[in-house]
């Protein structure tokens, strides 16, 4: 029996609540409600990341739970790049219960697998699974579930597996002939589905006539319903995970559940899925161009440039230019669903023509490939691009001390790369981190220190590595360059995040 079967259909995302931070009354006031809101209006699953919504996502569910009395089913997602052993999950299992005041996740989540090495660094012994198998023998969770970001192949071997009873994935109209096979696979083998990005990302939300075919007669010309309602169709998917910002988008998307599908399910998959194939200039993923010899991933780069087919939408703190939007928008799947990350913006194509040859939609893959490459060299997307940066901000600089701010993944690959391009720093390096509860804590071997601190630490150069919130930290940070700490941040303009 699926483990999700029991929960109201729309799962409750917590990663868009309106608020900036700690010192956000209004926000925090207002996600609260919002959250208080779906616990009466009788949602009953959370998808819950320690960073989410600012970092205030596990103290704003706290707060609700307390006013209302009513609790979510939760998540508890621990990420193999920031936590490697059993140890490591316990510990991030028990940051998640403290800060939301609960006694027990439901849900264990090895968070965003990106590929199947990641998958068997994970598996283990005395690894993230090893953790969350002691943490279900204890009660502190229910379930061993994952979510997978990772190809296709890599998915499908990682669902035969059988070690999760629950994952969730991406899945909306923009996706669905790729992700078909893999929830018909989750499906024959009995593990339950949670899909996240219904409306590809506010994609579809943001251009609704665009995808005015998805709707059929009885969903009355909204988009969104259309784009809920084929999200939970396939009989494998029991939640559909909606990230919502107010109570009006709120109740809109608990609107769509309360009633069954006024279409049949399996009836609307394939209506949905057939139209989808007649989009103009879109790449339905079904991966006939395969097999090109310079080994690019055709079928990957046409996919994510589906994006420039759309109006983009506002993404980690960018509003615009349009260009930078829809580059954030291909550039994410590239890192999130293919895992491509080219090593140098030169493109390979001897222009064979073979992948145009085969293309079922007749698309200009090699033009297509051309200016994704051009665009990787523009934004910094390639691993030559993030040497350079690292070499003219650190290397051999006279540093004796550099600060990483905040702690997380940034800063893991920062230290990561920055060891497998130049060996061992003859620097120190130092955690910094706003979040209070953070402090004293170790994260790899190194102590995350309350940034008033610094003026004592004194490290020559603080890298503010994160993307959303270079901007505001960089501004909370400018007192400190009277102590003579140089401050930089990771990311240049244009540039793409190092991690999304
Ligand atoms: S034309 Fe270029 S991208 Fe297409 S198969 Fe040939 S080398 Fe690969
Ligand atoms: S053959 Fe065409 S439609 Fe199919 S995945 Fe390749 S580019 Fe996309």
């Amino acid at each position: 029996m699926s483990i999700f079967r029991n929960h109201f259909p729309l799962g409750l995302g917590t990663n868009r609540f309106l608020v900036s931070g700690p010192k956000d009354i209004k926000g925090i006031e207002n996600s609260i409600e919002l959250v208080c809101h779906a616990l009466e209006s009788g949602v009953t699953y959370a998808d819950v990341g320690f960073h989410y919504s600012a970092g205030m996502t596990p103290m704003i569910l706290k707060e609700a739970f307390q006013r209302t009395g009513k609790k979510f089913s939760v998540t508890a997602k621990v990420m193999y790049d920031q936590d490697k052993t059993a140890d490591d999950a316990c510990k991030r299992v028990e940051l998640y219960l403290n800060a939301m005041g609960i006694e027990k996740a439901e849900y264990f989540t090895c968070w965003a697998i990106w590929n199947y090495e990641v998958f068997e660094n994970i598996m283990k012994k005395g690894g993230v699974y090893d953790g969350a198998i002691k943490l279900k023998e204890e009660g502190i969770i229910d379930h061993i579930c994952c979510s997978l970001h990772a190809p296709s192949e890599d998915m499908l071997k990682i669902i035969k597996s059988r070690v999760f009873e629950g994952i969730t994935v991406s899945y909306s109209v923009l996706n669905a002939v790729n992700m078909n096979p893999i929830l018909d696979a989750a499906y024959e083998n009995g593990i339950s589905v949670a899909v996240m990005n219904p409306l590809g990302g506010g994609i579809m939300a943001q251009n609704q006539d665009f995808f005015s075919f998805t709707c059929g007669e009885e969903d009355d010309g909204n988009t969104v319903h259309a784009a809920l309602r084929f999200a939970k169709a396939h009989p494998a998917v029991d939640l559909v995970l909606g990230g919502v910002s107010n109570i009006d988008e709120l109740e809109d998307c608990v609107s769509v559940f309360t009633q069954l599908d006024p279409e049949p399910p399996k009836k609307r998959t394939e209506r949905v899925l057939r139209s989808a194939e007649d989009m103009r200039g879109f790449c339905t993923g079904c991966r006939y161009c395969d097999g090109c010899p310079k080994g690019i991933p055709t079928a990957a780069i046409m996919q994510a440039r589906n994006a420039f087919l759309f109006e983009p939408c506002a993404a980690y703190n960018r509003t615009g230019p349009k260009d930078l939007l829809c580059n954030l928008q291909m550039f994410r799947k590239f890192f999130f669903d293919f895992n491509w990350f080219p090593d140098t913006a030169k493109n390979p194509c001897i222009k064979c023509g073979k992948c145009e040859k085969q293309c079922t939609q007749n698309l200009n893959i090699i033009d297509a490939v051309a200016d994704t490459y051009r665009r990787a060299e523009q934004t910094y997307f390639t691993k030559t691009a993030h040497k350079e940066r690292l070499y003219a901000l650190l290397y051999q600089k006279g540093y004796k001390k550099v600060g990483l701010y905040p702690n997380g993944g940034f800063s893991n690959l920062v230290i990561t790369l920055y060891r497998e391009f130049f060996g061992e720093p003859e620097f120190e390096w130092l955690h910094f981190n706003s979040d209070p509860k953070t402090w004293g804590q170790m994260a790899d071997g190194r102590i995350i220190h309350d940034p008033s601190k610094i003026p004592k630490l004194q490290p020559d150069l603080i890298l503010i590595c994160t993307y959303k919130y270079d901007e505001d930290i960089l501004d909370s940070l400018r007192q400190y360059e009277q102590c003579g700490v140089r401050l930089e941040k990771l990311h240049r303009v244009e540039e793409m995040p190092w991690v999304f």
